[in-house]
């Protein structure tokens, strides 16, 4: 047993509320792997949950840090900062062509979008917004609200008003919730933590046709399927359709923490001073980083790379089904890639670690795979290595009896 596992684990338990289930102490990183505390390496094929997609500490990223960290760290939004108004031009250029606003994590992207939807639908007393069921959108009241999942609002009663929710992938469905007061339809064009499940694209469209009809906006969760995850910088460009607005967070900063409401011009002249903000929000710091993953990105090929090698993976993995008896299948959008079983995920995830190999639990029955966006052709093969050979172990089988 580690002292120094044992050392930081021990603090844990006596000073850090314990809101997680933790496991490894982590220690450094670099591209796909990391390295515990006690010198062990792992293939990290969760990314930080889809917030590492240029792989740990890259390069550009760092010194992009470094360097700003020297010059700048933070400015109030008193003043303005050059980094902010370049980041902000890059996002817009990519697929929305409003304006951004600037906050610090998923959830609060999330909460400023909800506002400005509310701000938007004052006038007419719309204000309810329709979430999914299943869906994921943050931890603070109103994004918790939001959530279609009473495991996220158990306890913290009574909910903040306004939201009401739909089925996924169930157009009819979102329909029936529409009243008076609605304001806005909000999606994530992947769900994530609801167990890695697309939108259809009957869905999507649909969506986008009924807001228009109804006068509503479209609002996309990007968190954690934008950034070229799934194979588009914007999980909802699969579809051909335009949301009024997106937040982003997760990989925009390489973990340095920023997120982003990224309007279409329906929105971008909604807010007005005084009407919403955010201390850190935008800092030249956070910025600096965000720049920097974009260039990464862009120079090398990444969204195309998450496209091509989703592909791939995903028929590689799908292929245990064929040989595995609690593997279902496998289903998800470009490196955003789940693992359908027929039973808790959480023991193969266990022996996954214990071989080296990070994958997350999701929902019931789904083990969730978030490869960097660069993880190397060598990478995969081993993680598909190590993958089978707990999959075998995990049922009992011998590699020869799997047919290796
Ligand atoms: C992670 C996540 C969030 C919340 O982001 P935080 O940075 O943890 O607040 C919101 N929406 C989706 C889809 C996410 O995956």
């Amino acid at each position: 047993m580690s002292t120094k596992h044992d050392a930081v684990t021990k603090l844990y338990q006596q000073y850090v509320m314990s809101t997680y289930a933790q496991t490894l102490v982590l220690d450094k990183g670099r591209g796909t792997k990391v390295w515990d505390i006690d010198g062990k390496v792992y293939l990290d094929f969760a990314s930080g949950i889809a917030v590492l997609n240029v792989g740990y500490s890259h390069p550009r990223v760092v010194k992009a840090v470094q360097d700003q960290a020297a010059r700048l760290m933070h400015v109030s939004n008193l003043y303005f900062n050059e980094n902010q108004a370049l980041l902000a031009e890059r996002l817009s250029t990519i697929a929305m062509g409003g304006r951004c606003f600037f906050a610090n994590s998923g959830a609060e992207a999330n909460e400023g979008m909800i506002k400005l939807a509310r701000l938007w639908g004052n006038p007419k007393g719309k204000y309810e917004v329709i979430c999914m069921k299943n869906s994921f959108h943050g931890r603070t009241l109103a994004t918790a609200a939001a959530t279609g999942q009473i495991k996220v609002q158990k306890g913290f009663e009574p909910m903040p008003e306004g939201f009401c929710y739909a089925d996924f992938n169930n157009l009819a469905s979102v329909k029936e919730q529409i009243n008076e007061s609605t304001v806005a339809v909000l999606v994530e064009a992947v769900q994530g933590e609801g167990g890695v499940i697309p939108a259809d694209d009957a869905f999507m469209k649909g969506l986008r046709k009924l807001c228009d009809e109804s006068e509503l906006l479209m609002l996309c969760d990007e968190v954690q399927c934008g950034m070229g995850r799934t194979g588009q910088w914007f999980a909802f460009e699969h579809y051909g359709v335009q949301p009024d607005c997106a937040s982003l967070a997760k990989a925009l900063g390489s973990g340095f923490p920023i997120g982003a409401i990224v309007s279409g011009p329906k929105l971008s002249e909604i807010f007005k001073p005084g009407k919403h903000a955010s201390t850190f929000g935008g800092n030249p710091l956070a910025c600096a980083a965000a720049l920097a993953t974009l260039d990464v990105i862009e120079e090398e090929e990444l969204v195309a790379r998450a496209s091509d090698k989703g592909t791939e993976f995903m028929e590689l993995l799908g292929g245990f089904a064929d040989v595995y008896e609690h593997v279902k299948g496998v289903r998800g959008r470009g490196l955003m890639v789940g693992l359908v079983l027929d039973t808790d995920p959480k023991p193969l995830a266990e022996k996954l670690m214990e071989a080296g190999l990070l994958a997350i639990p999701t929902g019931d029955t789904v083990l969730r795979f978030l490869p960097p966006l660069n993880a190397k052709d060598e990478e995969y093969e081993e993680a598909l290595e190590i993958l089978d050979d707990c999959l075998a172990d995990w049922h009992g089988m011998t590699t020869d009896e799997a047919g290796e």
